[in-house]
């Protein structure tokens, strides 16, 4: 398929599991080494996804235990990267907290970025292989996401020499869940329960306002249950949904999705053979307009989604 269709394209059959980085400096300014640039990105996921989850109240199919941490490890890198990225982050063989949630279990339990993951409930995660093919932050993931909800668990740490323990309560909350590709390409797109957003995407998005929007979209397609379809005239009605949905979702999560809406002009002034292209959404212009439009939900968390349009 050619690249200019590609980024029109919101929906992936690929599973994300396993998300591994490859060195892709193009988002990074000058001067900042790109994982301290991944690393600011997914503190920004970190803290979207908080949010727009909570907003999804019961509308997911599935649930999971939220703590508001993203973790990082040194196998999601190139081996060539490895020296660099145990220099530029500090990172060792442990899991690393990469973001933390504004207001979630584990920033109130004091959790911040750099620290290293030991042991969840007294269990070291990484020598087990419960998920094969998948790197150590994955597994990391998967472990806190399967924790009991409601109830007090223990993270040890490490910070600096000394191991600490915490006490956080995950919530439990809408299994969706973004994570950050070093893919260089201005899209993002889900399978289904995970939303993969690049870097260099992150990047282009101006605030956390826009990155809501954007995020919400994809959460919008999963709420929905979305499929792929060769009909360009639904799939055009399925992407406006999920562009309201969206909008709703980070409406409810206290984004201001006012300002955000020019965010669906802006990225499609980036695609310069888009009028060649086989048009799967609205244009910018609509899709700017329909977000500007839509009233504030009058309740939160979103309690349905709009049908799709004749
Ligand atoms: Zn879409």
């Amino acid at each position: 398929m050619p690249k200019f269709l590609n980024v029109l394209i919101c929906f992936s059959n690929v599973a994300l599991l396993v998300i591994f980085f490859g060195p892709s400096a193009l988002w990074a300014s000058p001067g900042e080494s790109w994982p301290v640039a991944l690393h600011n990105a997914m503190q920004r996921t970190a803290d979207v996804e908080w949010r727009l989850r909570q907003a999804a109240g019961n509308m997911c199919s599935g649930t999971d235990a939220a703590t508001g941490l993203v973790m990082d490890s040194l196998d999601a890198y190139g081996a060539g990267d490895r020296s660099m990225v145990v220099e530029t982050l500090g990172m060792s063989d442990l899991a690393q907290v990469a973001g933390v949630a504004k207001g979630s279990p584990a920033a109130r339990a004091g959790i911040v970025p750099g620290d290293a993951l030991i042991a969840i409930q007294g269990r070291n995660i990484g020598s087990e292989d419960n998920y094969p093919g998948t790197t150590l932050a994955v597994r990391v993931q998967a472990a806190l996401a399967a924790l009991p909800a409601g109830q007090p668990v223990s993270i040890t740490l490490r910070r600096g020499a000394a191991p600490i323990t915490v006490s956080l309560t995950p919530a439990r909350l809408c299994a969706a869940h973004i994570f950050v590709t070093t893919e260089n390409r201005l899209n993002a797109y889900t399978d289904g329960s995970n939303i993969a957003i690049p870097a260099r995407m992150v990047d282009f998005t101006r605030s956390d306002d826009e990155l809501a929007v954007l995020a919400g979209h994809e959460l919008g397609h999963i709420i929905a249950r979305d499929e792929q379809t060769s009909n360009i005239a639904k799939r055009r009605r399925i992407e406006d949904r999920a562009d309201a949905t969206g909008s709703d979702l980070a409406s409810c999560a206290s984004y201001d999705t006012r300002s955000a809406a020019a965010f669906w002009r802006r990225l499609e002034k980036t695609q310069p053979l888009r009028f060649l292209a086989i048009r799967m959404q609205s244009t910018g212009k609509v899709r700017a307009q329909n977000v500007r439009d839509r009233p504030i939900p009058t309740q939160c968390p979103i309690t349905g989604i709009p049908a799709l349009r004749k």
